[in-house]
């Protein structure tokens, strides 16, 4: 489609666009037998009597959606659709053996035609070339959408709430589908002159990220956080903000799981937001989990918890999954897509094409980029993505905007060998992690070194908290992480995460075991700040003997515990029984950097020098002050060395400030 059809395309009313999608579509899928066609969310989605036809002729749906410039999707029309006895006979019979599949993790979608399956070799049964899948299609009507199983021991349940989850709210869910479509598909009203963001949180500071885009026409909220310091309201945005209305929201797009961009996000269902959320799949899994977690943790802080599980279901049914490099339309001006971050499983770049050409914001989340070859070591994702095809705003995140880190490498030795002097003394190494990313790449690191026999293959490695359940949803996205790590899962069936010696804790019973054995052993457990969870309790029996030691792998938030401990507090406080009793930290306390999923200083001036093209405009946000003044001064100071043209315009705003961006051109502008 060229140019002028585009920006014609933008004004026409929502029923001259239907015709002009339902004549398309009538002309490219001519001979497919269309029983309706709908919008869902972003998706044009074409429902046929014949799915045969469809599959023989895929590539005339991908050129349609070319030409449409939109999601197109064809569905079986349910009326098609074969029983679920014959659908699940069918896949039992046919599926190739070695596939794994089980009669008890099938799921229907009813909404999406989807029968959605978890199996130990998802390639193995979609088939080459989706082969198997194609088959399942036109025999069944249904479409197979596969998932991999994890591994025993790791447990099933938690990647299946969310897998399965869909399916039981399908009427609901179709609904919503509906209404966003209408909402995306509007009549615009204006054209877009103008493009504000506010900060509503994480500018000036580490925590709470929201961001809110306005473009006249339509607004995006960037992420929805809470700050890891406190439970109350303190922790939140600037809800209250002038600028901000719910009810005005287009859409929330959330860059990862983490409770400090996605930890407010059921509250807005509570405020009576019903539009769509924009996530990756893997996003979803991971959100689900921690965002119940928070409730419990609330709770058992004596805090009200600030939304229930009611607004976790709603926001499900609400949740549009993306995944990286496929663009989708969020408002009738907005076109978003998800690029890697390498920060955690499910992380993105978040980029935003608004108006027909009119600006390009790249919003980081939080990123990981790398600068020597050897920080690669054992990496569990690849590197941030940095090549784009327009970008006029950047907002980066500065975490260690004024920090360096030590070589991976280093870090990854520095931690075996202490693993090693206390295995030789017979203590025990206790190692607080977050539950999602750092746990993964600790584990993994362990895992690794136990093979290559730096470490002693006796050597048990219990791990505790909400690991287990994260570590489940990182091995059923293999084709996410980094090459090497995929390629050993994918071809050789090995997993990085699980070895005879990692020993999966999930009860208080296992634990006092683990504490009371006179064996050496490595533990990890949350919380990794060492605010509650199941490492206080190891702490508690492990810090008064010499042999053991606490080693720290990840940055400690001013104020903890981990903090404290850390910054050599060796009497702490603990409450026992109801009483209170002063520990004696005898044990070796250690930190380890390297270990972070933040891009270091020279990192973020190295991804700023490779990204394509060069943003004319830096918001720096997600930093201490003295982490964002670093970050901004050195941009100033050496933008050509890092490949600028000119001078990039480098903000620092404080929340609740508005910054306005300005269209490219005047000409643009007049439009
Ligand atoms: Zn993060
Ligand atoms: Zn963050």
């Amino acid at each position: 489609m060229n140019a002028q059809t585009k920006s014609s395309q933008e004004r026409l009313s929502p029923l001259e666009f239907r015709k002009l999608i339902i004549s398309e579509v009538a002309k490219a899928l001519g001979e497919a037998v269309i029983s309706a066609i709908e919008f869902e969310g972003p998706e044009i989605a074409v429902y046929v009597k014949n799915p045969k036809y469809i599959i023989e002729n895929e590539n005339k749906v991908k050129e349609l959606a070319k030409k449409l410039r939109k999601r197109v999707v064809v569905r079986s029309d349910p009326k098609v659709r074969k029983s679920k006895e014959y659908t699940i006979k069918f896949i039992l019979e046919h599926a190739p053996e070695d596939a794994g599949v089980d009669p008890s993790l099938m799921f229907f979608d009813e909404v999406l035609g989807e029968v959605r399956v978890l199996a130990d070799k998802p390639g193995k049964l979609m088939g080459k070339g989706r082969k198997f899948a194609t088959l399942v299609l036109a025999e069944t009507g249904w479409r197979l959408v596969a998932q991999r199983r994890p591994p025993p021991p790791l447990p099933v349940e938690d990647v299946l709430t969310v897998f399965a989850h869909p399916v039981a709210q399908a009427p609901e869910r179709k609904k919503a589908l509906r209404e966003i479509g209408e909402r995306i598909f509007r009549e615009t009203i204006t054209n877009t002159r103008y493009i504000r963001v506010i900060g509503l949180g994480s500018f000036g500071e580490v925590g709470r990220s929201a961001i809110l885009v306005d473009t006249g026409e339509s607004r995006v909220l960037l992420d929805a956080g809470v700050a890891p310091e406190s439970l109350g309201p303190q922790a939140f945005p600037y809800l209250d903000a002038p600028e901000f209305r719910v009810d005005e929201l287009d859409a929330v797009v959330i860059s990862h799981a983490h409770l400090d961009h996605v930890g407010i996000l059921p509250l807005l269902f509570k405020y009576g937001f019903r539009g769509p959320v924009y996530m990756t799949l893997p996003t979803r899994d991971i959100a689900y989990i921690l965002l119940k977690d928070y409730i419990d943790l609330a709770k058992r802080e004596g805090v009200e918890p600030p939304y229930t599980l009611k607004e976790i279901n709603t926001m499900l049914t609400r949740i549009i999954t993306v995944p990286y490099g496929v663009v989708t339309d969020v408002a009738p001006n907005i076109k978003l897509t998800f690029y890697n971050a390498g920060h955690i499983l499910g992380s993105a770049v978040v980029h935003l094409h608004i108006g027909q050409g009119l600006h390009n914001i790249l919003y980081t989340g939080d990123i990981k980029y790398y600068r020597r070859k050897n920080d690669r070591a054992l990496r569990l994702l690849p590197p941030a993505h940095d090549k784009f095809q327009r970008v006029e705003t950047l907002i980066l995140e500065s975490t260690y905007g004024a920090t360096e880190q030590p070589p991976r490498d280093k870090a990854e030795e520095d931690l075996i060998r202490l693993a090693n002097e206390v295995y030789k003394r017979k203590g025990k190494l206790l190692i607080p992690v977050l539950a999602v990313g750092r746990a993964q790449d600790i584990l993994a690191v362990l895992v690794n070194a136990i093979e290559k026999k730096s470490l002693p293959e006796d050597i048990p490695i219990y791990v505790d908290g909400m690991v287990r359940k994260i570590t489940s949803i990182y091995t059923a996205y293999p084709e996410l992480l980094s090459r090497p790590i995929a390629e050993a899962i994918l071809k050789e069936g090995k997993n990085p995460f699980v070895a005879e010696n990692v020993i999966w804790v999930n009860d208080s019973s296992k634990r006092m075991e683990v504490i009371e054995s006179n064996e050496p052993c490595i533990i990890l457990s949350t919380s990794g700040m060492m605010q509650g969870g199941p490492v206080i309790e190891y702490f508690k029996y492990l810090a008064e003997d010499p042999k053991n030691a606490l080693v720290f792998v990840s940055y400690q938030a001013p104020g903890t515990l981990g903090r404290r401990i850390l910054e050599g507090e060796r009497e702490i406080e603990i409450a026992e029984d109801s009483k209170l009793r002063i520990l004696k930290v005898k044990m070796e306390v250690v930190g380890i950097d390297g270990f972070s999923g933040h891009a270091s200083r020279s990192e973020l001036l190295f991804y700023l020098k490779n990204l394509e093209p060069k943003p004319r405009t830096i918001i720096l946000n997600h930093g201490e002050p003295n982490a964002l003044a670093s970050l901004a001064l050195s941009i100033k100071n050496r933008w050509e060395s890092l490949g600028f043209q000119s001078a990039p315009n480098v903000i620092v705003p404080e929340n609740l400030e508005s910054i306005r961006l300005y269209p490219r051109t005047f000409k643009l502008h007049m439009i």
